[in-house]
């Protein structure tokens, strides 16, 4: 496969899913009971998040989507030919842990959480939830752990100290020192590895398995964690009837969004597939030095394969994204539902974040930035050219999935602004 040669040279490609399917021959493996299911257990938290987080006063963890036409107009200037409407989704910006973790992370310790208050009679589902702010002593018998990179870590540790969990949380040599620190002002333990994901995740869960009061957060693997991404989708399609924005054949969704293990990516594009059908096309973005669920896709191997295979370090500076081997559950889950996937070098994230700093004064992680890959290069490779031929540009609405951000502290945002510029 050329796109695997293109892989092994870091260099930037694009790899269209040859088993894209209309929606009614694809398979959706997660029902939409299910998704009813995460959405309703959401609204049932709404008075705990209200009276725990101060970032968070209606209860409902949601971004905005804002038009950013300047830096539309920008990116044409730098060659891209975007010639509908462009949008950010803002994730960056999420309540809580200020990444699209506040979705899937903060959903599955609320999940966690709701089950052991059921099962030892503290909680009724017709309840209130917000008793569960005065249960820190009863959360307090148990452990969460978690692998993460840094913004996982992050979402899991601060919701769940807040209810007054124990928390581990198990850091890759990529996660930011800021994060680490903010996690242990909390209360949170944070263990580091001077190793990749995949070693934090398995010390984690053996960590946690040894433990019979203790929880392990599996972002390999988890569908609580899959399903609190998917309903990102329904806040979605309401924030587009709100702005009056139609999504139909003639008007068709186009959303890019950073891959690292594939669950936040995944999960939003499913939930977007479930609702726009063949009207939605969904793209993941990934590091050159790290396009783990490429190769896992593209080989149908899932995470048999890493990206060390390829002869690529894995190392990257978007470091939500520095993640070697995919997740084999949503590779297999997006296989008949994903359009395709780019990769982009580290130095073009910094420039899309200095770029949309300047045109639209929003600042977001360097990780985030990775979704404006769509929109710059889906001209550039042949077969995203191709795919595109059979879609009305002009009348198509792109979204970039920005996917975290706001938590940088401002001094690490002027060292992200300043990065990689040429004199
Ligand atoms: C976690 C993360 C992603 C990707 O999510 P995965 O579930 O790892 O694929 C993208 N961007 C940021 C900023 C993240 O923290």
């Amino acid at each position: 496969m050329d796109v695997l040669k293109d892989i092994s040279a870091a260099k930037e490609t694009f790899w269209l899913n040859p088993n894209l399917k209309a929606v009614n021959d694809a398979d959706f493996p997660i029902s939409d009971e299910q998704i009813s299911d995460a959405s309703k257990r959401l609204e049932r938290f709404q008075p705990f998040l209200e009276r725990t987080f101060s970032d968070c006063p209606d209860g409902i963890i949601e971004s905005p989507l804002k038009e950013i036409s300047g830096m539309k107009t920008s990116l044409n200037e730098d060659g891209a030919d975007i010639c509908g409407r462009l949008f950010l989704k803002m994730d960056s910006h999420l309540a809580i842990a200020g990444s699209v973790k506040a979705r899937g992370g903060v959903y599955e310790v609320l999940k966690y959480a709701e089950s052991l208050a059921l099962r030892e009679g503290i909680l009724k589902e017709a309840d209130d939830y917000s008793l569960l702010c005065d249960q820190k002593e009863f959360f307090g018998q148990y452990t969460i752990q978690v692998g993460s990179t840094g913004n996982l870590g992050l979402s899991i540790g601060i919701t769940a100290a807040a209810l007054g969990f124990k928390v581990i949380v198990h850091m890759s040599s990529d996660a930011r020192q800021w994060k680490k620190d903010m996690l242990r002002s909390k209360g949170v333990t944070v263990i580091e590895y001077d190793d990749d994901y995949s070693k934090a995740v398995e010390e984690g869960r053996r960590n946690s398995d040894a433990d019979p009061m203790s929880y392990f957060v599996d972002d390999e693997n988890s569908v609580d964690l899959f399903l609190g991404y998917v309903v990102a989708a329904e806040r979605l399609a309401k924030q587009l009837d709100e702005q009056n924005v139609k999504i139909d054949a003639d008007n068709p969704l186009i959303v890019y969004i950073p891959c690292g293990v594939g669950g936040a990516p995944g999960g939003v594009a499913y939930g977007l597939k479930r609702r726009f059908g063949d009207n939605v096309h969904c793209f993941f973005v990934e590091p050159v030095q790290c396009p783990c669920m490429l190769v896992g896709m593209a080989t149908g191997r899932h995470n048999e394969v890493c990206v060390q295979d390829f002869g690529l370090s894995g190392i990257t500076e978007a470091d939500g994204l520095a993640v070697g081997r995919p997740s084999g559950f949503v590779g297999k889950t997006m296989e008949n539902l994903l359009s395709g996937i780019f990769t982009v070098e580290d130095k073009r994230l910094f420039d899309w974040l200095r770029k949309l700093n300047v045109e639209e004064n929003v600042q977001i992680e360097p990780s985030a930035c990775a979704a404006f890959a769509g929109p710059a290069d889906r001209m550039k490779h042949d077969d995203s050219k191709k795919y595109f031929e059979n879609i009305p540009i002009e009348k198509c609405i792109e979204v970039c999935w920005a996917t975290g951000g706001s938590l940088v502290p401002g001094e690490i945002m002027q060292q992200y602004l300043t990065a990689y510029v040429e004199d």
